[in-house]
């Protein structure tokens, strides 16, 4: 299964793929990771990355398809990969469709998970996580017990969170129509319980 998972932040993203890699057995590909690892391994272009990263700006689309392209060659993506952050673009999307077509493959969905803007920013304002052991709690929905000490990750806060959400919104305004054109877009109701995002995913996939 050759899949991109795309979802605004605080919409559950991150918990499904990880689900989705254990049931599907194939590797997350997540371009954000790679980027970060070859900044902390302090390679040329890690390096070169990091003055676009910490300015909150795309990294050029030859640096990420590159990357991309180097890491589908590797042994365990040969079954399938969930592709987490990439493509963002259009370009990037074109991008992958050739490299990909290059080895005689082809995507089988992007799946888009759903949540309204209302209830994004009510999940990441909302959220805090417990300082010592890094549980995460929801203030209404998962509240922590009494007595344990709370942090609020910055890139929770109000501001953060709409500026967040404004930037996801601008990303997929053109990339979602480009493969809803291609016939390859899967909208998922990402409201529920964890669980219950799952199956309508695996319902999405054909994979009940
Ligand atoms: P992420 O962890 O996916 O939010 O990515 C963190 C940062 O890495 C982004 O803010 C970009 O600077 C860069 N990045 C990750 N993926 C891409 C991509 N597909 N295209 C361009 N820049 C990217």
């Amino acid at each position: 299964m050759r899949l991109v998972l795309v979802g605004p932040p605080a919409s559950g993203k991150g918990t499904q793929a990880a689900v989705l890699c254990e049931r599907l057995q194939v590797p997350k590909i997540s371009t954000g990771d790679m980027l970060r690892a070859a900044r902390a391994a302090g390679t040329p272009l890690g390096l070169a990355a990091d003055q676009y990263m910490a300015a909150g700006k795309l990294v050029p689309d030859e640096v990420v398809i590159g990357l991309v392209d180097e890491r589908l060659t590797a042994e365990d993506a040969q079954a399938g990969f969930i592709l987490d952050g990439f493509p963002r673009t259009v370009p990037q999307a074109e991008a992958l469709a050739a490299l990909l077509s290059r080895r005689g493959l082809a995507l089988d969905a992007v799946l888009q998970i759903d949540v309204e803007r209302g209830l994004l920013v009510e999940r990441a304002t909302l959220r805090r996580t417990d300082k010592r052991t890094g549980q995460i709690y929801h203030l209404k929905y998962n509240p922590p017990p009494p007595g344990i000490e709370l942090e609020h990750r910055a890139d929770d806060r109000e501001e953060t969170v709409a500026k967040r959400l404004d930037e996801y919104e601008a990303m997929t305004a053109a990339l979602l129509p480009h493969y809803q054109k291609l016939n390859l877009l899967r909208r998922v109701d990402g409201v529920g319980t964890p669980a219950e995002v799952l199956a309508r995913i695996l319902q999405a996939l054909g994979k009940t």
